[in-house]
């Protein structure tokens, strides 16, 4: 697995657990998508009804299951929490929906992933807090209809143009969490240290946050591993020099690009003169996914303006060119 993936690995499960923020004030940056939700809990705790349903898009890592306990711990309600993928049926669905308590907030991780059937079940839930229910075969079926508590369903998804557009329509707040800027990355990361009881100088929180590609996820493991280094190499204080030693040995760029990046961008301006190639063709020629880059690796890419989207495919652009100190490739 690589460091810089900002997917869930075994190794951050129990620590994501203890170094989540529990309340909106402690959760760092989106500050869009935090103001208008604190108006919004507010404003449902005062009427005492269920908030909106709120469907949270953006690459993984960047804070949508830890928004979604927020939420819940901030309503003062239970939290059910469970992934498209795990729903097989409609009915393991209804048999969550009935469970729920008044004002109980319901998280959907992946929920781009339900299953057709499984989704049709949500549309009465979400509207008319229903269930309808079809009993008996063939001609003398009937449908009944179930009546459940008012609920708030939160769904996490990485791009929200994954979900069908009935869902979609049927979330009232619809927000998305950006990439983390820096100085809200070494925050972060100065944070983590100080619940783990690791000491670090500023300084360093910032050359971790930089190479963290605006991911808390990512910051939280690379400030583990530097940890790591400062114990066995150190006093255990983790100095600015430690910390790039250690991200260095470690393999990551100081834009926090790893060697699987490397090899993408050199394979598209050696190999395919600087674009444009199309995605599964790099895919194939540095023995990648297709899927996975375009989810996991590219977004990054995109966003720090080294690669560009055009219909005839991915083009490498003059930045990532410097940046790996390859001349930019002439197009004849
Ligand atoms: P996602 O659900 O989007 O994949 P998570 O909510 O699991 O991301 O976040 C990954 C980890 O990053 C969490 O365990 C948490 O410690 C940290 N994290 C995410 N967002 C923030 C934030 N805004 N402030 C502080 N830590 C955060």
């Amino acid at each position: 697995d690589r460091i810089i993936s900002a997917h869930l690995m075994m190794e951050d499960q129990q620590m994501e657990f203890s170094l989540r923020p529990r309340y909106l004030a402690e959760y760092i940056g989106q500050k869009q998508a935090k103001d208008n939700l604190k108006i919004y809990i507010e404003a449902a705790k005062m009427r005492n009804e269920a908030l909106d349903h709120v469907l949270l898009y953006g690459p993984p890592g960047l804070g949508k299951t830890t928004l979604s306990n927020i939420i819940a711990n901030e309503l003062g309600v239970n939290l059910r929490t469970t992934s498209g993928p795990a729903i097989e049926r409609p009915g393991d669905l209804a048999a969550i929906l009935t469970n729920l308590q008044e004002n109980d907030v319901l998280f959907i991780d992946e929920i781009h992933r339900l299953h057709r059937t499984v989704e049709e079940v949500l549309y009465p839930a979400m509207e008319d807090y229903a269930l309808d229910i079809i009993i008996g075969k063939g001609p003398s079926a009937r449908s009944v209809r179930l009546d459940l508590p008012p609920f708030t369903l939160i769904g996490a998804t990485t791009r929200a143009g994954l979900l069908s557009a009935p869902l979609r329509d049927r979330f009232g707040v619809v927000s998305r969490l950006e990439y983390y800027t820096v100085d809200e990355l070494a925050y972060i990361v100065s944070r983590t240290a100080d619940l783990l009881q690791v000491q670090i100088v500023g300084e360093a929180s910032r050359e971790i946050g930089m190479r963290s590609r605006g991911t808390p996820r990512i910051a939280n493991r690379l400030l583990k591993r530097v940890r790591d280094f400062a114990q066995v190499k150190g006093d255990g204080i983790i100095t600015v020099d430690i910390a790039r030693a250690a991200l260095i040995s470690i393999q990551v760029d100081p834009l926090g690009l790893d060697e699987i990046d490397h090899k993408m961008l050199r394979a598209i301006i050696l190999s395919f003169q600087g674009g444009p190639v199309g995605l599964d063709t790099i895919a194939a020629s540095i023995g990648e996914e297709s899927q996975t880059i375009e989810d996991v690796y590219e977004p990054y890419l995109l966003q720090i303006g080294f690669l560009q989207r055009t219909p005839r495919g991915r083009m490498i652009t003059a930045a990532a060119c410097k940046h790996l100190g390859l001349p930019m490739p002439s197009r004849s």
